[in-house]
């Protein structure tokens, strides 16, 4: 099949572009998306929470493309055969493109690697999950804005989630930009409304040189069982996870989050709702 717009060869089908009109379509959405929701101003200085996969490294090379102000950020959990490896990928990404990049690491935050608290607890997603964020929050507290790589599936993914479990305030928290809220650095996603096949694609035509591989841990996540039914309905219902975020942007409009009633953590001084944070609460656990 050709292209829609020339008579090269299609190298995707909806819609039916060829390598470069690809691009250009990519790369305008996410252009048109930091414009449409005022995701950065000029002068902020942005770090990419990287993992080494193709959505993150996506943004730190558009946003680097862009002309921005950026660097990268890695959290390694410490899940062998996976995340050293994405390490490694990274790390030659950063190196080619000029980007400065740290390393945080499980090990040396919390005194064990992931795979090895889950030799005591084997809940691998929730611990992940908080000690990322925790991590993430604290080691960007110099920069204007965290860019993340989530993408449209994850998106849709994510409100699917929060309405199952009525996680409201998890719920309204899913959108192109966080809301400012004291103790914060405010999380934007330039990649909201681009499809995780887009993405993958793009990150193929450009060479980035990322794997395609998974967490091992994802099979037993709640997140997985989402995945697996929405990209199920997807297959004879199409646009069904852009109507998902489309109508629940319509509907966040209506509401204003309030997120008060934040202190600060008696341990590491991070924000908190209770006196302890959840990330120290999960760390003492282990002790
Ligand atoms: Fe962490 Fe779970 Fe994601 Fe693996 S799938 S990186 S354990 S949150």
């Amino acid at each position: 099949m050709n292209c829609s717009k020339c008579s090269e060869k299609a190298v995707f089908l909806k819609p039916c572009f060829c390598k470069n009109h690809f691009i250009n379509y990519f790369e305008n959405k996410v252009s048109n998306t930091i414009k449409k929701f005022s995701l950065i101003d000029k002068n902020d200085s942005i770090v990419v929470a990287c993992s080494g996969g193709k959505d993150s490294t996506t943004v730190l090379y558009l946003l680097k493309k862009l002309g921005f102000n950026v660097e990268a950020l890695v959290v390694d959990e410490g899940i062998v055969g996976y995340r050293d490896k994405t390490i490694v990928d990274l790390k030659m990404f950063c190196k080619k493109f000029d980007v400065k990049l740290r390393i945080v690491s499980f090990s040396k935050s919390f005194g064990k690697s992931l795979d090895t608290m889950l030799k005591q607890k084997n809940h691998p997603c929730t611990i992940c999950g908080t000690f990322r964020r925790y991590l993430l929050n604290k080691c960007a507290s110099n920069y204007d804005l965290i860019a993340t790589g989530h993408n449209l599936d994850d998106e849709a993914q994510a409100v699917l989630m929060n309405l199952i479990k009525s996680n409201t305030e998890l719920l309204l928290r899913s959108s192109p930009k966080s809301q400012k809220v004291e103790g914060f650095v405010p999380r934007i996603k330039p990649l909201y409304f681009c499809s995780e096949k887009e993405v993958a694609i793009y990150a193929l035509l450009k060479n980035f040189g990322v794997g395609f591989t998974e967490c091992p841990y994802m099979d037993g996540s709640f997140r997985n069982v989402v995945r697996t039914a929405l990209n199920d309905y997807e297959q004879n219902n199409s646009c069904s996870k852009l109507n998902l975020i489309n109508k629940h942007l319509n509907f966040l409009k209506t509401f204003v989050l309030e997120r008060k009633n934040f202190r600060s953590c008696k341990f590491c001084s991070e924000p908190s709702k209770e006196s302890v944070c959840k990330a120290c609460q999960i760390a003492k656990s282990f002790k």
